[in-house]
């Protein structure tokens, strides 16, 4: 994947033609107002499964570049967790601050419903666990519901698990040793995950190094965890003197700007799209020594949370499969060395040799499918 994507200029059939999306579904229901349009880019491991976004798309284009662009990254999100899933995800046109309603939300499931099980929804940016509730009304392709209704629940703290092991296989493969102990982690963003991740950190015997933009968030921190945090402001987190930099706020910290100033020997956090040009900065981080554990494959655990619901939720084992990223972030690394590329090609050649893999099993001729052949999880992670 690169994060300079080409403008497109063709039709719909070329831009889907050009990254190999299989199809987009557009929803109009003129009752509820609802635009809406559903992306499925792989479907090759199972159905897609991905979020529903509500934004206000400066035009229809543009809600179209972004549900193929984010449907494309659950596919390899998914493959490199090892979730038998494919990449999928929606996009709402309209204001999540003004324009929602419940026959909004249900009309939406009542169209996930009508593709058939292609694609499970869930929320994401805009949208939130009460609107998955009514979308719920509709359909049973959804997840991310509330724990009391038998759901996943918040996924933060799975997310910050597998963060946390990949933070651990980078230092095992940086330094020969997995020990958080007398480490120091510099954390961007006291959020859902990062919160989270300096519980796990200290935990662990590190010191953590943190910043955010708001003062409350800040505190929770420091009464939480008084004498293992130290504060800095924002504007300097990236510059901490550190062993792992773990940004878990905003996409594009990574940039040629910021790369000049890390004083870290690993990169490896929560936050979506990290580098502010996947290929560039990947190259440049290496080439400053810096290990860097590809976002899409440490943030995982939010989807393996909400996966899990597929199969009755069970917070255990949704933490014992985000335990797998460790492994996993340790044969990127070990591919990346074997084949000579950056981490994040390694990422995302291991995604597809697990797409393709799959897809040739398939040419072989069954008399019937057994029937929990699709279990939604590999077992060996
Ligand atoms: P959040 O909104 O709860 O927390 C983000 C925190 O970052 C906020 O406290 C915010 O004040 C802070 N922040 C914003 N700008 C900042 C800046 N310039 N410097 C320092 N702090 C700043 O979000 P979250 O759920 O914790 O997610 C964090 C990141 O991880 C996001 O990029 C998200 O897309 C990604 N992610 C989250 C999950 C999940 O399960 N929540 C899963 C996968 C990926």
């Amino acid at each position: 994947m690169s994060t300079s994507e080409r403008e497109t200029t063709g039709g719909i059939f070329e831009q889907l033609a050009e990254r190999d999306h299989e199809q987009l579904v557009f929803c109009y229901d003129e009752i509820t107002g609802l635009k809406a349009i559903i992306g499925i880019h792989d479907t090759t491991l199972g159905p897609a499964l991905g979020g529903c976004r509500m934004w206000r798309y400066a035009s229809e284009a543009d809600a179209i570049r972004d549900v193929l662009r984010l449907s494309r990254g659950m596919t390899y999100k998914a493959a490199a967790a090892g979730l038998n899933l494919g990449g999928g995800k929606a996009v709402i046109i309209g204001d999540s601050k003004t324009d929602k309603s419940e026959m909004l939300f249900r009309s939406y499931g009542r169209f996930v419903q009508g593709v058939g099980g292609r694609y499970i929804t869930a929320e994401d940016v805009g949208t939130s666990v009460r609107d998955m509730e009514w979308v719920r009304m509709e359909t049973d392709y959804v997840v991310g519901i509330s724990r009391a209704l038998g759901g996943s629940g918040d996924p933060s703290p799975v997310t910050a698990f597998g963060t946390f092991q990949g933070i651990r296989a980078a230092l095992k493969w940086s330094t020969g040793n997995d020990s958080l102990h007398g480490r120091t982690v510099a954390i961007q963003g006291l959020g859902h995950v990062g919160y989270h991740l300096v519980k796990l950190v200290t935990e662990a015997g590190a010191r953590a190094v943190v910043a955010d933009i708001f003062e409350d968030a800040i505190q929770r921190v420091i009464i939480d965890f008084a004498n293992m945090v130290d504060v800095v402001p924002p504007a300097e987190i990236h510059a901490a003197a550190c062993d792992v930099f773990a940004p878990c706020a905003l996409g594009a910290v990574i940039n040629d700007d910021t790369i000049p100033q890390l004083k870290c020997q690993i990169v490896c956090g929560s936050a979506n799209n990290i580098l502010a040009d996947e290929d560039k900065h990947a190259r440049a981080l290496e080439q400053k020594g810096i290990l860097y554990a590809p976002d899409y494959v440490v943030n995982a655990g939010g989807l393996i949370n909400v996966a899990n619901e597929l199969e009755g939720y069970n917070h255990e084992r949704a933490l014992q499969q985000a335990g797998g990223i460790y492994d996993i972030t340790t044969q990127i690394f070990q591919i990346a060395r074997t084949e000579e590329t950056t981490t994040v090609q390694a990422a995302n050649a291991l995604a597809e040799r697990r797409i393709t893999g799959a897809g040739k099993l398939r040419d072989r001729f069954v008399s019937r499918r057994p029937a929990r052949m699709m279990r939604n999880m590999r077992t060996d992670i």
